[in-house]
């Protein structure tokens, strides 16, 4: 890139409504925490979405650079795209594979994730024409979403009438409560994932996400699948979260504005003010995946009464005020001094102050939703260890 595109983009990040900053440096921390946190076992890193509303391109090149040689996306397109960022490494396709994207998976050494007798009985088909060919094995062990049955599975390791290019790399299956640590679930799977581990021996197996990693080395096998922790979410519930912020939201405040006490605030004039406030309008609302349901305390949606979401700005918390609309959000900034917040200033929506987390219990969701809907809008700037 050229000085004056360089500069270019940096205007466009210094005036822009709303912008994220993906911390690489972090991030590629968050995975070496992660693979040291998985013991005997290897870390992948799960870029799906891309990469939790990251950037795929940025994010698996960082990973890719930090030792990562294992993702996981969702789709074949996120695997062609991350192809081109980590040119020696093994990519799963979660989604599988469909008649149509065979060239798309050979062309880009794709793996896919086999999950259902469908497209096990089209992977053997395929295998027939191309030959030799590594694939992996989803089984359901109760979660009930993808997989092969547990039976059918196990019956396949031995089947001696399949076929001798059919040569899984990795079998794997997912925890259903792994972020709740009391849950029996979690052994129970553990327990039925065994067998199906035991079954294929000689072949890794995989059952731990984030929060599996951190159920201990039990749940570990030969590789673990940690994606929302590389990334600096909550995997644990009620578990202090030992990961590095990795994305911070900021918006710009348009206008700030005095208002007397009585007047209301935004639609429906769902908050009325009892002092006379400052008000910061800031450009970022709902369609920027700043959730509506994030409106302020006491105001009624549909489905929820919200307590109401926060924002960081000149050293401190400032509560949304009303309700939360398209493409604008209006904060509390009364209680800061006069002039310490001006048109032209960024609010932190979540990062170092305001926890991505705390902004998705506010929406009454969860960190990964947060993240992977930030992606309309935003002008996205990436640091790497030398910023
Ligand atoms: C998304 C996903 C992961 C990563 O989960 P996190 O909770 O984000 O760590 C791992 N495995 C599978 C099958 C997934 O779908």
């Amino acid at each position: 890139m050229t000085d004056s595109a360089d500069d270019y983009e940096d205007d466009r990040f210094a005036s822009a409504g709303l912008r994220l900053t993906v911390d690489l440096a972090a991030l590629t921390e968050n995975w070496r925490d992660m693979a040291r946190r998985s013991g005997k076992a290897r870390a992948a890193a799960v870029v799906k979405a891309d990469a939790y509303g990251t950037g795929i391109e940025d994010a698996g090149e960082a990973l890719y650079l930090a030792g990562a040689r294992d993702f996981f996306v969702a789709t074949v397109d996120e695997g062609v795209t991350l192809r081109l960022y980590a040119p020696e490494a093994r990519i799963f396709v979660l989604a599988g594979i469909w008649p149509g994207t065979e060239r798309r998976f050979f062309e880009n050494d794709l793996v896919p994730v086999i999950s259902s007798e469908e497209q096990l009985a089209f992977w053997m088909a395929v295998l027939a024409d191309y030959g030799d060919y590594p694939c992996a094995l989803h089984v359901d062990t109760g979660f009930n979403r993808l997989g092969l049955a547990m039976d059918d599975a196990i019956a396949l390791a031995d089947d001696v009438s399949r076929p001798a290019s059919f040569s899984p790399v990795l079998v794997m299956s997912h925890l259903a409560c792994g972020d709740d640590h009391s849950s029996p679930m979690n052994r129970q799977q553990l327990e039925s994932f065994r067998s199906v581990s035991d079954a294929y021996e000689g072949i890794d197996s995989s059952l731990a996400a984030s929060a599996g990693v951190f159920l201990g080395s039990d749940y570990h096998f030969d590789m673990t699948r940690p994606g929302i922790s590389l990334y600096g979410g909550e995997a644990v519930n009620g578990m202090a979260n030992p990961m590095r912020p990795v994305v911070t939201a900021e918006a710009r405040v348009i206008q700030v504005r005095t208002v007397r006490a009585g007047e209301s605030v935004s639609y429906g004039r769902a908050m009325k003010l009892t002092r006379d406030s400052r008000l910061a309008i800031v450009s970022a609302g709902y369609a920027d995946g700043y959730m509506r349901s994030q409106s302020s305390g006491g105001v009624p949606l549909r489905q929820v009464l919200p307590q109401g979401g926060q924002g960081f700005i000149a050293g401190r918390k400032v509560p949304v005020a009303g309700r939360i609309t398209m493409d604008l959000t209006i904060f509390d900034v009364t209680d800061l001094p006069d002039n310490a917040v001006v048109a032209g200033d960024y609010v932190e929506l979540f990062g170092k102050n305001v926890a991505v987390d705390d902004v998705a219990r506010a929406s009454g969701t969860i960190g990964y939703e947060i993240l992977t809907s930030m992606g309309l809008r935003h002008e996205r700037r990436h640091l790497s260890e030398d910023d």
